[in-house]
Order: C-alpha cells, then structure tokens, then sequence
C-alpha cells in the first residue's frame, strides 16, 4: 500500500528526512521556514517539466534537473556532476499527480497534429518519433514511477538518501510517500 502523507508541521516529516535537506526543502515549500543563505547546493531535486509547479526554496539552495515525469533515467550523467562536483548526498524526487508523461498514448494523435501545426514536421516523422520515444518517457502512475525510480537510483548511488514525493497541482503543495 501507497498513501501520500500531508506535510503541515516539522512532525509530519519523516524522521530519517528530519534535519536534513530532505525536511529543509519541505519545511521551506510547506511550512514556510524563512529562507536561510546558502553559498552551495544542499541537494538535488529531480522534478518534471510540467509549468504549473513552482517550489518555494532559496537561492542556491538545489541543483534541479527537470524532465518529463521526474524521470532521471535519461539525465544520469548530470546526477553524477551535481554528487560528485555539486557534492550533494540527497536527492528529492518530486512526480506530480495529473501528470502528461502517463498514458501517452491517449495523446498520439495530438501529439502528431501538433508537430505537423507548430513544429514543420510531416505526418510521417512525427508518428516514428513517436512511436520512437513514447514508451521511453512513459511513466504509467506518477506515484508508482516516482517510488521505483527511487530506487533504481538508490541502487545507482548507494552513498545517496533518496527521497520520493509528490507534488499536488491543484494546493501546490509536496506530500511524502509512504509505503507500507
Ligand atoms: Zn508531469
């Protein structure tokens, strides 16, 4: 069993997040915590692409690298600059719910007609790059994605605390997994 557990005070955090940059994230995005100055990246936060999310954090705070559905698979090699270079050890992993990157393929035909429209492709091109990416960048559930791709990266980087979340669209507000 899954189930997203409401941040709204520092006892909702998990204890093995609490002080670290895991509950600094959520305590400055949720909580409000006033913004402290920081002159390096505390961690990295893999997060989607999708627009309608803004984290509320400060300044140098996190490395963030977006893509579609939070999926780090494909931006492995920018993980590794921001532990080794960025020397981070903690990575939140923020899926958001009502995510584009699930069930793809109930937007083919869009996705098709809008290369055709605004990009200047021809029908055949979009459909194979398509087809080509698709299941690629297809993440099924966001919180299911979310919870396994943390553990794929957990096995990546041993030295690392992983910390799967999702962000709700609809009170911009970030909720821990809970796995039971
Ligand atoms: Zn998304």
């Amino acid at each position: 069993m899954i189930s997203l557990v409401n941040i709204s005070t520092e006892e909702d955090i998990f204890p093995e997040y609490r002080e670290t940059p895991i509950g600094l994230l959520l305590e400055y995005h949720n909580l409000g915590r006033p913004y402290e100055n920081y002159d390096k990246a505390q961690l990295l936060i893999g997060m989607c692409m999708d627009n309608r999310k803004h984290l509320h954090i400060p300044e140098n705070f996190a490395f963030i690298i977006r893509s579609g559905g939070a999926n780090l698979r494909y931006s492995e090699f920018k993980v590794s600059y921001a532990i080794a270079v960025g020397q981070v050890g903690y990575i939140a992993l923020i899926g958001h719910n009502n995510c584009g990157m699930v069930n793809l393929f109930s937007r083919k035909e869009q996705f098709i007609n809008g290369m055709i429209e605004k990009a200047g492709w021809n029908r055949e091109q979009a459909e194979e790059h398509f087809m080509n990416f698709a299941p690629m960048f297809e993440i099924g559930n966001e919180t299911d994605f979310v919870v396994s791709e943390s553990k794929r990266l957990s096995l990546r980087y041993p030295g690392l605390v992983i910390a799967p979340m999702i962000y709700k669209i609809e009170d911009n507000r970030i909720y821990l997994i809970l796995e039971k």
